[in-house]
């Protein structure tokens, strides 16, 4: 009577699954079910759901014996024996019989003896703990043989230590939880990819975006290859733009060798060769309409495209998620404005994408910011190169386009932050662009286009708050991957984390207070003292720190002390009495080698007041510090001991990083290591100074010389990465590198690093490429 009633719903189809059936069939088939009832193609499969997993623990007798090993083991023991003892368990054999009969039925439907993905689909309880502890084990390419025992394996995996260690701290008895297995059939993918249902440099929602390329989902996914683009508009369903890339590579199956792997593309006719056909791209913008239909808001869904089937059934949806980044506010005001192609327009200058964006309106072109008076709201900035003088202009600029600069300049870097669009190096744009002249800015791409194409966008940020208005953050949190590798989001003007505070990043793994000396405080601190007012810099330092470790408390927030170079302190108001004319500024008297002179520790004493009146009187325990260009260790040693004669020691909730951006720091990174508790790596000076390039020469940056990709900066940092655990610091990254380049976070990830610190505009795409980065580490090693 008991088993009977516990194999009943044991198996369900997918298409009987809906959204609110989580208990039964775990969130990844409730939500698989609910794509379905709306006539969403997704691959044909069954869930093995939480009843027959109760029928297998009940029918071995594991329950006591379960919780006798919890009672009386450590974890570690505790998950090794009872994942052995799920293994080595028999499946009731008719639940077994019921399964194999389910895989049958589909290898009939979908006619050929068929592979499955092997998913795991936790149920309601323990979705927290399943993401927490990594327990999404999936098994790609089963075969009918292989299917009972990779269920069971699946089944085990809810017994891994970190999630009994996660269940014990929370207090949720392990032999209570249950767990449901998505059995899938394997998509035998020609072409995959993500596609957006608004634009997703621009929050246009007029239109659907999709990425595509050959192979597997992975490529796309995790940032492994620059995508086709095809731009379908919604309401006509009309391809208007079409943007075939050179992609590299691709992920296929290996059936011989049971493993996906990579295959180069680099000179083969294929990488040319677009990787949709118009009547797929058309059939993947119904479904997508579908889904926003049905969701009711921008989604970011990931699709596939069958071999082996025939048009319209070989397209598929694999997952959808709501997109959360783009306000609705803007995308409704240009919902009513006309757009045209890019195609027959005029191209003005091209550059380095430094910012990713798009928009039009009226340049001004300005080389000296004291002209900069008649500068409106709205207006695109062209000039030389900018300085920290230029961001009260950049802040109200739709666009910034410079002739000078690389990936790592100021107007880069300001930019990114702003979320404003930006193109860098184009040599030329204050001479070719009139001042007065109507263009528009694809810093997506790097062309700046004569004429209007998009409407003048009010705010080009991202306003995530907005958007998503009433949502905890640990719901918005478990919209995105977790991952073991702390995202952090670099920021330095305190005035925008209001717009940033909700997206999923674990702390601010960088935030540079010049913008905060520059903008608030305008006084050289050394002047200040002067006058008496050394208390002026001290609260305004410690409320700009404030205003961003309150907004994110409690989590984490690295504030790096000054790193001006002699120029841009002279020009702080009062500067020029203080501060030398060096003919190499970027080599010279910056970072540490200031703190410790004689003439500049008053003031680095008063940035030290400021950190520790944010962490004693405002009790921000979540403010730590960071050293920059720090060249040795006697000068750190020194520094240091200025702080504590501050009142400021390292201790368990205060770490003290240093930046490895001088290649000398990590020549001695055991010395070092020992002296601090993190390194944060500064990948923008150290590709100059490992390199010998300028960062911002462009004549070597257009020959390619400046690559914080080059194998020589690489190894340093893999390098530093194995010293310092080796000696107990921990390692992270602030410099522009892995915002840009996935690549770089991928061989990171991979050498251990702690965490990754990226610009506002990556940390979404970076915490989903981190996570299956880590995802595809761990299979490597199940594999092996
Ligand atoms: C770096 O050098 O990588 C870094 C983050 O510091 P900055 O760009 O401020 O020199
Ligand atoms: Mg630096």
């Amino acid at each position: 009577m008991i088993v009977e009633a516990l194999l009943k719903d044991a198996i369900l189809d997918i298409t009987k699954l809906r959204k609110d059936m989580i208990e039964l069939a775990g969130g990844k088939g409730a939500n698989l079910g609910e794509l379905v009832s709306f006539d969403i193609r997704v691959p044909p499969g069954f869930v093995i759901t939480s009843k027959a997993y109760s029928y297998f623990i009940a029918y071995n007798n594991l329950e006591s014996k379960i919780k006798s090993i919890l009672e009386e083991k450590d974890s570690a023991t505790a998950s090794e024996e009872i994942k052995q003892l799920i293994i080595s368990s028999q499946v009731p054999p008719d639940l077994e019989n019921a399964i194999l009969s389910s895989y049958d039925e589909l290898a009939k439907k979908v006619g050929k003896e068929v592979l499955v993905a092997v998913r795991s689909s936790a149920t309601a309880e323990d979705i927290e703990n399943a993401s927490f502890a990594g327990q999404q084990d999936t098994y790609l390419n089963v075969s009918r043989s292989e299917l009972i025992q990779k269920v069971k394996e699946v089944w085990a995996s809810l017994f891994n230590e970190r999630a009994i260690e996660y269940r014990k701290t929370k207090g949720i008895d392990s032999t209570k939880v249950e767990m449901a297995v998505v059995v899938q059939k394997m998509v035998n993918s020609r072409s995959a990819g993500v596609m957006f249902t608004l634009h997703p440099a621009t929050g246009d929602s007029r239109y659907i975006v999709i990425e595509s390329s050959w192979g597997l989902g992975e490529a796309v996914v995790g940032g492994k290859v620059t995508p086709d683009e095809i731009v379908i508009e919604k309401s006509t369903l009309r391809i208007v733009e079409k943007r075939v890339s050179h992609k590299i590579l691709k992920y296929v199956y290996n059936p011989q060798k049971k493993a996906n792997e990579e295959v180069d593309l680099s000179n083969s006719p294929e990488a040319d060769k677009i990787s949709i056909s118009d009547e797929e791209a058309i059939e993947l913008a119904k479904l997508a309409l579908k889904i926003e239909e049905h969701y009711k808001r921008p989604m970011d869904i990931e699709w596939a495209i069958d071999a082996d089937l025939k048009f319209p059934d070989n397209v598929f949806i694999v997952q959808a998620r709501p997109e959360t980044f783009w306000s609705s506010k803007k995308a409704t005001k240009e919902e009513k404005e006309e757009v045209t192609s890019v195609e027959n327009r005029k191209v003005l200058v091209k550059g380095l994408a430094a910012s990713p964006g798009i928009a039009s309106g009226i340049a001004r072109v300005i080389l000296d910011v004291k002209e900069a008076g008649n500068f409106k709201k709205g207006d695109i900035l062209v000039t030389r190169m900018t300085d920290p003088d230029w961001v009260p202009i950049m802040k109200i600029a739709s666009a910034i386009v410079t002739d000078e600069g690389g990936i790592t300049s100021h107007a880069a870097i300001v930019s990114r932050e702003l979320g404003i669009p930006a193109i860098v190096g184009t040599k030329e744009a204050t001479k070719v662009i009139k001042d007065g002249q109507e263009i528009t800015v694809d810093a997506t791409r790097g062309i700046v286009y004569e004429g209007k194409i998009v409407e003048e966008v009010e705010e080009q940020k991202p306003q995530v708050t907005q958007g998503i208005s009433g949502i905890s953050r640990d719901t918005l949190m478990s919209l995105y991957p977790i991952t073991a590798t702390k995202i952090y989001m670099n920021l330095g003007q305190p005035d925008i984390i209001d717009k940033y505070v909700d997206l999923p990043f674990d702390g601010i793994g960088l935030m540079r207070i010049e913008f905060i000396v520059s903008e608030w405080i305008k006084y050289h601190p050394l002047y200040l003292i002067k006058i008496g007012k050394p208390e002026e810099f001290v609260n305004k330092l410690a409320d700009g720190v404030a205003r961003v470790a309150t907004a994110i408390y409690p989590r984490p927030v690295v504030v790096r002390f000054s790193d001006f170079k002699t120029n841009e302190y002279r020009r702080l108001i009062g500067g020029e009495e203080f501060e030398p004319e060096e003919r190499n500024p970027m080599l010279g008297w910056r970072g540490v080698s200031r703190y410790v002179s004689p003439q500049y520790e008053p003031a680095f004493r008063l940035e030290v007041r400021a950190i520790r009146k944010v962490r004693e009187e405002m009790g921000l325990k979540n403010v730590w510090v960071m050293f920059p260009f720090v060249r040795t260790e006697w000068e750190l040693k020194k520094a240091l001991k200025i702080m504590e004669e501050e009142g400021l020691q390292r201790s368990k909730d205060f770490k003290v990083w240093i930046m490895a951006e001088v290649p000398s720091v990590i020549v001695l990174a055991d010395v070092f290591a020992k002296i601090i508790d993190g390194f944060s790596i500064g990948s923008n000076d150290l590709a100059q100074l490992t390199l010998g390039v300028d960062r911002d020469s462009e004549i070597l940056g257009r020959m390619g010389y400046y690559d914080e990709r080059d194998p020589a900066v690489l190894r340093s940092m893999k390098k530093l990465i194995r010293i310092a655990h080796k000696y107990g610091a921990t390692v992270s990254i602030c410099g522009q590198a892995p915002s840009v380049y996935p690549e770089v976070a991928e061989f990171l990830v991979r050498a251990g690093i702690d965490s990754i610190s990226v610009n506002p505009d990556a940390v979404i795409s970076t915490r989903r490429n981190v996570a299956s980065i880590e995802q595809k580490i761990m299979l490597e090693k199940l594999r092996k």
